[in-house]
């Protein structure tokens, strides 16, 4: 049960998030009440609160819901131009998201990570180091559970592993994870927070309410992180690709450190990508913090091949190494994406047009040999490939042909990457049904 000073409480938002968030403050005794856009009818999760007396106002956002709250858990993806959220804050009313509970049930033992990129990654690789050294271990928040639910379930022995969004975290009042990462910040999200600073801030709640028997992990090669950082009540925590950190995470041309300690050959990793190897760090960094052995750190390193559709290593072919990076719905993705790979590369590339030039692609295309194109922008990529004197480039139908044609025409010793630069709504419901697809593909082929 949740010990909480408020007695009514408003849930705006219902998804499952907002579900959660219902039941787990009625079970503790609160009074709640839950307004949702969508009719009673049509609205499953509204109607099986509504089963447990809880007071559900559906179908549209009436002022009066706000008589007599004292307190506002609010969906992460409502804005706070919503009138609603406006009138709360108006008032003074706490205005939090379902992370706070979490916080306030079992927020003793958390991992917090946040950033505009890696933050899955990250999560995923810390978890999976903890799981390594039988360390009990819990995964939330944006990539899989509601953090709410998951913190009722967890004991006081068991580390939640928490990804934590800008929009999570804009909406906290006590939060603080024991262990918080902060991975980078570039610009993101600016239609949601309008400006640089108001993102800025928002990452900085990850530790605004750290001390100094809490730890921060982060990234010393940005300025910006470490200018936000600089004001943190807890133990920081550097890690760097440029610079040696005595006290942090930190490489040389062979291997990974922490602090004195070498931890790793680079060359044992299996991850690809230097932003990955930002990941890694700051993966080590939360590992290493939480007592995990080197030799647990060191059994995922040699295995874990990527989280599903990020740069995820899929299968070698007679010699030919297959990724697929599906999510890559950018052009900074994909950047990355060929940054990682020194050897002759078919890049697999095109989708949904949204009006951009990809001329900045440009540089980043030495290594590639060959372009395999589909969706709707295949023609600005063919143009980008005669641009830059790429003069093996095909138009296919879909990944799956890609696949197969970028197999036909490779060599051993190639790379083959699927790695869009485009969003997958031209042709597929979402990125992981389009790396299916190209997974599938690549499984079949002999
Ligand atoms: P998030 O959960 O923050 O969206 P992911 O781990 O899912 O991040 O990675 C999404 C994409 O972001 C990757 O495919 C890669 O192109 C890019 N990326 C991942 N980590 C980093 C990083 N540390 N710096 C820059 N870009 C990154």
């Amino acid at each position: 049960l949740i010990d909480f000073p408020y007695k009514h409480v408003l849930v705006l938002g219902l998804a499952k998030s907002g579900e959660a968030a219902a039941k787990l403050l009625h079970h503790s005794g609160v009074q709640v009440r839950v307004n949702d856009q969508k009719p009673y009818e049509e609205n499953p999760q509204a109607r099986t609160l509504g089963d447990l007396g809880i007071d559900v106002i559906t179908g549209s956002h009436p002022m009066s819901v706000l008589d007599g709250i004292d307190y506002v858990v609010k969906n992460p993806g409502i804005p706070y131009t919503n009138p609603i959220v406006d009138e709360a804050m108006r008032r003074e009313l706490p205005v939090v998201t379902e992370v706070e509970l979490a916080y306030r049930l079992n927020g003793d033992n958390m991992i917090g990570i946040t950033g505009s990129n890696g933050k899955t990654t990250t999560t995923t690789l810390v978890y999976e180091m903890l799981k390594a050294n039988d360390k009990g271990t819990k995964l939330a928040g944006n990539i899989g559970e509601v953090a709410c639910e998951v913190a009722q379930t967890t004991s006081e022995k068991e580390t939640m592993v928490v990804e934590l969004s800008s929009f999570q975290l804009i909406g906290t009042e006590t939060f603080k994870p024991h262990i918080a990462v902060f991975l980078n910040l570039y610009e993101a999200h600016l239609d949601y927070h309008k400006t640089m600073e108001h993102y800025a801030w928002s990452k900085s709640q990850l530790f605004a309410h750290q001390q100094a028997n809490d730890f921060l992990v982060y990234n010393a090669d940005q300025e910006i992180v470490r200018e936000l950082v600089a004001s943190a009540n807890s133990q920081r925590v550097p890690f760097s690709l440029e610079n040696k950190q005595p006290l942090g995470i930190w490489c040389d041309e062979e291997f990974l450190y922490y602090q004195d300690e070498c931890v790793i050959a680079l060359k044992d990793i299996m991850l690809a990508g230097k932003h990955n190897l930002e990941n890694i760090m700051a993966a080590v960094g939360a590992a290493k913090l939480s007592g995990v052995t080197n030799k647990g750190i060191q059994q995922v390193l040699r295995t874990f091949s990527g989280v599903e559709h990020r740069m995820q290593f899929v299968k070698e072919v007679q010699g030919r190494n297959f990724y697929n990076d599906s999510k890559a719905t950018n052009m900074l993705a994909t950047k990355n994406a060929l940054e990682a790979f020194e050897q002759p590369t078919i890049l697999l590339a095109g989708g949904l047009d949204r009006g951009n030039a990809l001329d900045d692609l440009g540089p980043y295309l030495k290594n590639v040999k060959a372009m395999i194109l589909f969706g709707e922008t295949a023609p600005k990529f063919k143009q980008l490939a005669i641009e830059n004197g790429i003069e093996t480039y095909d138009v296919v139908d879909n990944v799956k042909q890609a696949a197969e044609k970028a197999y036909r025409i490779s060599e051993a010793g190639d790379v083959i990457l699927l790695s869009p630069a485009c969003a997958s709504w031209d042709q597929y419901r979402t990125f992981e049904e389009r790396g299916d697809m190209f997974m599938d593909a690549v499984h079949t082929l002999k």
